[in-house]
């Protein structure tokens, strides 16, 4: 089966963007944005009503979501996160008479990052996305590393022991309460004595050098660092990038540098990921095209 355009879509708890991509992942159309729908069992109406719209134009649809996806890319396992009520149970099978391929969205973004982006050629490739959570993509010996049900590449292991943090899985000082935009606010709200502040207020405090927001990014900065020389460690990477919003106010020759330094495993480049809001798209389509026409990934 020749798969030369599909209908991608990036499945997030705020935005639902699609596109259709062709075969080698360039983008056809302009993307397009939807907020993502909150009443219970809206979401697929949504996804349905778009795909009826393609679907004489394209072979198949490609879905980048929230969430474990199981190893048979059809369904949701877990970790859905801030999705709407009832996301989990969608049946993405039933919503085209195309073949639907689903993958979770940090996968779909490594791989795009590692036949596109910034991770082109080099086949240990790790991709942090420093969003309200923290998502990894992980591409070992040039094939996407899943695990045996799809789950890997969880941050919820500790990274102090003294019940400091809170995380959002119900335990303390997991890695993800440490490098998140969240563990950015909570940077935020401990550097300016205020409860209202944010990642936001230290973006906004960075631009005139304020203090508050030097400190509690540099807080913030060290804790990813120390997260990246995991990877690095465990994974002996050529290319660490970073994604998601936070990434942009990362220094990375410092972190490239200081992180080199701290490794046992060999020297690795750190640098953002290419792909600002599209790699979670043009993976998944990437993907779909590989998985049915039965190529490796
Ligand atoms: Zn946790």
């Amino acid at each position: 089966m020749k798969i030369n355009k599909v209908l991608a879509f990036d499945i997030g708890g705020t935005k639902i963007a699609y596109a259709t991509v062709d075969r080698n992942g360039k983008i056809l159309n302009e993307v397009i944005r939807h907020p993502t729908p909150a009443a219970p069992g809206a979401a697929a109406k949504l996804l349905k009503t778009i795909i009826a719209q393609f679907e004489d134009q394209i072979d198949a649809v490609a879905v980048s979501t929230a969430g474990t996806v199981d190893r048979t890319n059809s369904r949701i396992t877990g970790s859905v996160g801030n999705m709407p009520e009832g996301y989990m149970d969608t049946d993405f099978k039933a919503l085209s008479a195309k073949p639907v391929v689903v993958e979770n969205d940090a996968n779909s973004a490594v791989w795009a990052e590692h036949v596109l982006g910034n991770a082109k050629g080099h086949d240990n490739v790790i991709l942090l996305t420093l969003g309200t959570g923290v998502g990894v993509g992980i591409i070992a010996d040039g094939r996407l590393l899943v695990g045996k049900s799809g789950a890997a590449g969880e941050v919820h292991f500790p990274v102090r022991y003294d019940n400091n943090r809170l995380c959002g899985c119900g335990r303390y000082d997991c890695l993800e309460i440490y490098m998140s935009g969240k563990a950015l606010s909570l940077e935020a709200k401990a550097a300016y004595k205020d409860d209202n502040a944010t990642s936001h207020t230290v973006i906004e405090g960075l631009k005139q050098n304020a203090l508050p927001a030097v400190t509690a990014f540099h807080n913030w900065q060290e804790m990813v660092k120390n997260g990246i020389v995991i990877f690095a460690d465990i994974f002996d990477p050529e290319v660490i990038l970073l994604g998601g919003s936070m990434a942009h106010f990362i220094d990375y020759k410092r972190l490239n540098d200081e992180a080199n330094r701290m490794i046992v495993t060999t020297p690795f480049k750190l640098k953002e990921a290419s792909f600002e809001n599209d790699a979670g798209l043009i993976g998944a389509a990437l993907l779909c095209v590989q998985k049915l026409e039965k190529k490796a990934v």
